[in-house]
């Protein structure tokens, strides 16, 4: 972008109280506007898509308070002192995969996240989409790692032993020319944009595909290679991996300081004590950028944006098999979303969704029934079926994009030991096996500037999964349950889950007593009643097991308490 160009449109726009200048190789966008649109808009108008001069956003709102960072509730010292080889800051898909990756080299590994329990902001928040790459153009780090990363998908999954499908991808659309423009569309896309899985429908393939899609489409565009994946069982399976091979998980834990000097990063203070990391990798997400700015390598700026899906009870999910969705050619809605799809899950459910709203809140995970509308309004122009009556939950997550829109992962420009994996927005959850192993190879080239680094000879890439009781085959189950009779107590009736998987997620090496997390590895609670009847049967269990009085067992986090004193008999208010 031509500063002075900007520089003119600015002026034009905000009346001189919005001015851009080049320093240090980012361009700086500075003033003050009352409007979050606006200030996204202004850098947006500075910024170069893909490229490596980054926009800075330095414009202070002033139409709205941005609320401080959400921190753990306590302090304590089980970290002080602490001199691992790598910090790795952030256990979403990024976090947890670049440690896990890691640990192949005979490193001091420590993954620290501020909330309590893996993968509670975008990582667990998404459409768990394994994307083809057919929406991006050549030339950008999203393009290189999407493609590398979808092949990679079925042997990462089979390692780590988490459900992965490929159900394949169509889009249709009831354009006027589409008969002709979405050939052409789709050749493009295989042979300029290299995703060499796309093929062209007709009428009658498309509706065998897909029988359920309204009336009237002659043709569609479709990717067998698209797949699902349950995001968070993968985060916490690429972390429970790294456990297993030697790295440290650290909860509940927060970076909120650096002392820096002469480039290099000496101290890291957390709410947990100070740790003294040779290499910090930078995999915080919407707070890459304060992160960044704490190692005094602040290059490049998140701005926000959220999205919101809806999940369908699953008696719907025979209405999509794979993924699907309108694809308009003239796209007149927002930029830089995917538009959102139908999206039948790894786990049979129907996902609806998601919009792309920019936000100042980070940590703005709440759901405007507006979203939810605008989501039906549009994902019912490919199947008419899908009613909200049907939906059992919904949820928000909020993308890290930056403002050219490619991701961030290189060696920190003024800091020497911070390596920034940044921007990670869609198809992050896609990309991340192929950039988690490129990354994690960068960290151990510059860990080599100082000593020899060695191969782990211990290195076991298999995490074991807990049995799933009820996709076992009758003998199969039989077996299980007469080796443990736990096995046989099915706890959630929704999703058919057993008592002896709900002890495994408390045995598993990242154990997180608590409902939600219980939830998150093995599913009770996830169906259509929403834990109404499983959960006081998980608080008893988790409260059995550890010896955590039940009124103590919290839904997630030290805080979030459910029951305030004993229940019926115990002689307080339940
Ligand atoms: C609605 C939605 C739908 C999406 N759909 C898809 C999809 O279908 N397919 C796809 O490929 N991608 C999808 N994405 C993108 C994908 O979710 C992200 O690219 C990916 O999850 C980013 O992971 P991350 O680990 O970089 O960030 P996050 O998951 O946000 O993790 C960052 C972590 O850093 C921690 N943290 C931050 N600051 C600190 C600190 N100071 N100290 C300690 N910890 C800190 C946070 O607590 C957080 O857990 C979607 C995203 C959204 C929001």
């Amino acid at each position: 972008m031509d500063l002075k160009k900007a520089n003119r449109k600015l002026e034009e726009l905000y009346g001189g109280k919005v001015r851009a200048r080049e320093e240090d190789g980012c361009i700086r966008v500075e003033g003050e506007l009352d409007d979050w649109n606006d200030i996204v808009a202004a850098c947006v108008l500075c910024s170069t898509r893909y490229s490596k001069k980054h926009v800075v956003n330095d414009i202070t709102f002033t139409g709205g308070k941005i609320p401080e960072t959400r921190r753990p509730p306590f302090e304590d010292d089980a970290l002080e002192g602490r001199r691992p080889d790598v910090l790795v800051i952030g256990g979403g898909i990024t976090g947890a995969s670049v440690a896990r990756e890691l640990t192949k080299w005979d490193l001091d590994v420590l993954l620290v996240d501020k909330e309590p329990d893996l993968s509670l902001h975008g990582s667990g928040r998404n459409d768990g989409q394994v994307h083809p790459g057919v929406d991006l153009g050549n030339g950008n780090l999203k393009h290189e790692y999407v493609l590398k990363g979808n092949r990679m998908y079925g042997k990462v999954c089979e390692e780590l032993g988490v459900p992965f499908r490929r159900v394949g991808q169509y889009g249709s659309s009831p354009d006027k020319g589409a008969r002709i423009l979405v050939p052409l569309y789709a050749y493009w896309r295989k042979y300029v944009n290299h995703v060499s899985d796309t093929r062209v429908l007709n009428e009658k393939q498309l509706y065998e595909l897909d029988p359920n899609l309204n009336p009237g489409f002659k043709v569609g565009m479709y990717n067998p290679s698209t797949g699902i994946v349950s995001p968070y069982e993968l985060v916490i399976a690429y972390a429970e991996n790294a456990i297993q091979n030697g790295a440290q998980v650290s909860l509940d834990t927060m970076v909120t300081g650096m002392k820096v000097e002469e480039g290099v990063i000496k101290e890291v203070y957390t709410n947990r004590g100070t740790v003294y990391p040779r290499l910090v990798i930078n995999a915080a997400g919407v707070f890459a950028e304060d992160v960044a700015a704490m190692a005094q390598d602040r290059f490049f700026s998140i701005h926000p944006r959220k999205g919101t899906n809806s999940i369908m009870d699953k008696k719907t999910g025979h209405l999509v098999e794979g993924v699907t969705g309108v694809k308009r050619l003239f796209h007149s809605g927002p930029k830089n979303t995917k538009g959102g799809g139908i999206v039948h899950t790894v786990h049979d459910n129907l996902l609806i969704g998601p919009d792309a709203v920019e936000t100042y809140e980070k940590e703005n995970f709440a759901t405007e029934q507006s979203s939810i509308d605008a989501v039906f309004a549009k994902q019912r122009e490919a199947v008419s079926a899908i009613k909200q009556s049907d939906i059992i939950t919904y949820f928000t997550g909020v993308r890290a994009p930056t403002f050219e829109e490619d991701f961030i992962l290189e060696r920190g420009r003024k800091t020497k030991n911070v390596l920034h994996m940044a921007g990670i927005q869609s198809p992050g959850l896609t990309a991340a096996p192929a950039f988690a192993l490129d990354m994690a190879e960068m960290a151990v080239k510059i860990l080599k500037e100082e000593r020899e680094v060695r191969k782990n000879p211990d290195y076991d890439p298999i995490r074991k999964p807990i049995p799933q009781v009820k996709d076992l085959s009758p003998e199969e189950r039989d077996a299980l349950i007469k080796k443990d009779p736990d096995y046989g107590v099915i706890v959630c009736r929704c999703e058919e889950i057993s008592k002896g998987e709900i002890l495994d997620a408390l045995r598993s090496p990242l154990c997180v007593p608590t409902v939600d997390g219980v939830k998150k590895r093995v599913r009770p609670g996830m169906g259509r009643c929403q834990g109404s009847f499983c959960m006081p049967q998980v608080i008893r269990i988790i409260s059995e097991y550890t010896g955590i009085p039940e009124e103590e067992v919290t839904k997630s986090g030290r805080r979030g308490f459910i029951s305030y004193g004993k229940k019926k008999g115990g002689g307080e208010n339940g």
